[in-house]
């Protein structure tokens, strides 16, 4: 087991009802999880609650053997290790496509940040777009771009948010098999947040599925039925 979850509370202040309640898993390393719910059944929580852009309750998450949080720490985002692919990409606008990338790169020495950089480009078939700008890019590149980003620095963990919804349907079934590729040649272990039931059963490995803030299921797409 590469990632446990233990028993994560948590409520907005001004709330009554938990956003997300009693939520646990283990992800072995490599696995691409989905979160899948509709709209307010917790999904963002999930999300704010591992970056640690939200602090819970109670419960604990665990990285290896490193503690993230837990009744007694609360590791801050910086230091997590955990990298983040935003539903609207944010890349600066005024940074090359290498510059995005070598953003997050700023711990790595001068030749090892040239060695990545080269490295993530080949790994989302960018090769030729160093130095373009963001908006001489479509849509699916620029997404490429924004999963580069958080690949780079070699994250534990990363955590995408509604990653298609920018996307055109055509395009989004294209992105859907590529994004699967890329996570699983990384080797990186991920988290992905959507709505979208083909979305979750194109790209997991395994589905949690949501509902008010607690887990309703959680197995192999396989065994969840998509009602799409
Ligand atoms: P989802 O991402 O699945 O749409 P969220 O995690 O955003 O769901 O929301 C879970 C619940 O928490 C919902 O009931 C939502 O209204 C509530 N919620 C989300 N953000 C806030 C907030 N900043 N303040 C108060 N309630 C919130
Ligand atoms: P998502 O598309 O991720 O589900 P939402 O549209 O639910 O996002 O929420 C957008 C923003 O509004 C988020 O920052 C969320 O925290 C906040 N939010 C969502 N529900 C509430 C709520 N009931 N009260 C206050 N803020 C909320």
């Amino acid at each position: 087991m590469f990632i446990s979850i233990d028993n994560v509370c948590f409520s907005y202040s001004n709330t009554k009802t938990a956003a997300l309640d009693q939520f646990s898993m283990t992800i072995e390393k490599g696995e691409v999880i989905s979160i899948l719910g509709p709209s307010g059944s917790g999904k963002s929580t999930v999300l704010r609650l591992l970056a640690g852009l939200e602090k819970p309750e109670d419960g604990s998450f665990n990285i290896q053997e490193t503690v993230i949080f837990n009744e007694k720490k609360f590791l801050q985002p910086e230091k997590r290790g955990i990298g983040m692919v935003f539903q609207d990409y944010a890349l600066f606008p005024h940074m090359t496509v290498a510059e995005n990338i070598m953003f997050g790169l700023f711990r790595f020495k001068k030749a090892a940040k040239q060695e990545r950089l080269q490295e993530v480009l080949e790994l989302v078939e960018l090769e030729g777009f160093a130095d373009r700008y963001p908006y001489q890019l479509s849509g699916g590149q620029q997404q490429r771009v924004a999963i580069a980003r958080a690949i780079a620095p070699k994250p534990h963990l990363i955590l995408l948010d509604e990653p298609f919804s920018n996307l055109d349907a055509e395009l989004q079934g294209k992105i859907r098999k590529e994004l699967r590729d890329i996570l699983k040649k990384a080797d990186i272990t991920s988290v992905f947040v959507t709505h979208d039931e083909n979305d979750a059963h194109a790209i997991a490995d395994r589905i949690v599925k949501l509902k008010d803030g607690k887990i309703e299921v959680i197995g192999r797409p396989c065994d969840i039925l998509n009602i799409n």
